[in-house]
């Protein structure tokens, strides 16, 4: 279409059609990062996942109109010769690939820190080697816990910013003693992050990283024996919204008092594009990509969700809404948290000129439509059948 040839990046010039390979394609990142780059550019994408349930509308096969622009790759990146063919065919990759549900983080830390570290090494090889262009896709919980969470709880410093703000190129990464495996996503991810930046700096490796912090929509993760594992722990969003579904009060984890911001997908996934089609800006530089406007404790979330699905869906409110529950019930021996992320902007402001528009309650009233309207019947069907058998 005219309108997306016209497109230009942030200095005014015209943006080339790219070939992007986009790993792990299927999951909720990579399914609305396609969906914006079908929908508003003319870039070519090579979707490289296990799954392409969330893309199925794209690639299954692709409709007419996407014909030559979309193609899926079903391989595993642990073990697929034709992974280094799909890099050298791109202009940039994208990797999104990951084990990145905290519910695993101390359950099956070798998987967590294989798939974050080991699996991602020959991506970042084949990247450097070709001279291609890396987008990589690390986390908030690089940086741990704030330096505010070692004092005392009701120091006077602990409301000073320096003491919670998490920069970019600025603040420590902070974790916990070893046998917290919660922590070994995060150190994995800070280990290719290092790496990364070596690359760039020892070979001239093009790279952006960029930090999620709690981006949420739908399509995240999965409802539990509806299409994904019954005994499955998906993150906090698609565990409250199981509960919703169900009727069942929301678990907060030892009191619900960490703190969290949520950015809604759709305004990340703008971020995301400028990174792509504004390399000279991005290239070299680390963004932490959230909302800190729209900061609250896990406790206050679960109030918000538990109002906006009885407005959404016209089902009351249970009696009592919430359970306390202790994290070892929950996520099992070695779970630990990150206490609060507030991510700095300044440096995605200046090279991108991009923030987040949506306030949570919006968010929470789209995305929790979307799942009653995806979902309540399923889970309906599914509780029936349960009780019966
Ligand atoms: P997701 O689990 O929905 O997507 C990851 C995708 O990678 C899945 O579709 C999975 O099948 C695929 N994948 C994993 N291992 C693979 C392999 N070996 N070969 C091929 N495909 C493989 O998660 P997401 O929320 O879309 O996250 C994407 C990235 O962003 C991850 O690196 C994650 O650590 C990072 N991240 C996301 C958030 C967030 O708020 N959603 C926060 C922090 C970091
Ligand atoms: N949490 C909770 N109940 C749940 C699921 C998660 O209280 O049913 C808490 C969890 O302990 C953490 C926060 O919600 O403090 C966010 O968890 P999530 O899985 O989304 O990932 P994180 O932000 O820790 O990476």
């Amino acid at each position: 279409p005219a309108a997306a040839a016209a497109r230009l990046d942030l200095d005014g010039n015209p943006i080339a059609p790219l070939t992007i390979c986009m790993i792990g394609a299927g999951g909720f990142i990579g399914s609305h990062l396609c969906e914006k780059l079908m929908a508003e550019t003319r870039h070519v994408v090579l979707a490289v996942d296990v799954y392409c349930d969330k893309i199925r509308h794209l690639v299954d096969p692709a409709p007419p109109h996407l014909a030559g622009r979309i193609s899926f790759h079903r391989l595993n990146i642990k073990n697929d010769s034709r992974l280094e063919g799909l890099i050298k065919m791109a202009d940039l990759t994208i990797n999104l690939a990951a084990i990145c549900t905290p519910a695993d983080y101390n359950t099956r830390p070798l998987d967590t820190i294989y798939s974050n570290f080991i699996d991602a090494l020959p991506v970042v090889k084949y990247c450097s080697e070709n001279s291609k262009r890396l987008i990589h896709f690390s986390t908030c919980e690089v940086y741990g816990k704030t330096i505010g969470s070692f004092l005392p709880k009701d120091h006077p410093l602990r409301k000073e910013p320096e003491f919670y703000v998490l920069k970019e190129d600025e603040s420590p990464c902070i974790f916990g003693p070893i046998v917290k495996q919660r922590w070994s996503y995060a150190c994995a991810k800070q280990l290719i992050e290092r790496l990364i930046f070596a690359e760039g700096a020892e070979n001239g490796l093009e790279f952006t990283i960029v930090r999620p912090f709690n981006w949420i929509g739908p399509r995240m993760d999965f409802i539990p024996g509806v299409d994904g594992p019954s005994e499955g722990v998906p993150r906090v969003l698609a565990c409250f919204s199981n509960n919703l579904l169900r009727r069942e009060p929301l678990k907060l984890v030892d009191g619900g008092q960490s703190q969290r911001t949520f950015v809604y997908i759709k305004d990340a996934i703008e971020a995301v594009v400028l990174m792509i089609e504004n390399p000279a800006r991005a290239n070299g530089h680390i963004f932490n990509v959230g909302n800190p406007d729209n900061e609250v404790t896990v406790r206050e979330l679960a109030q918000m969700m538990t109002e906006v699905y009885a407005n959404v869906s016209g089902e009351a409110p249970l009696d009592e809404p919430m359970i306390d529950v202790s994290s070892s019930q929950f996520y099992g021996e070695g779970y630990d948290d990150s206490d609060k992320r507030i991510p700095d902007m300044t440096i995605i402001n200046k090279q991108l000129g991009w923030n987040p528009k949506t306030p949570l309650k919006d968010l929470l009233e789209t995305t929790l439509t979307y799942q009653h309207k995806t979902y309540k019947e399923a889970v309906k069907r599914q509780m029936s059948q349960a009780s019966s058998t």
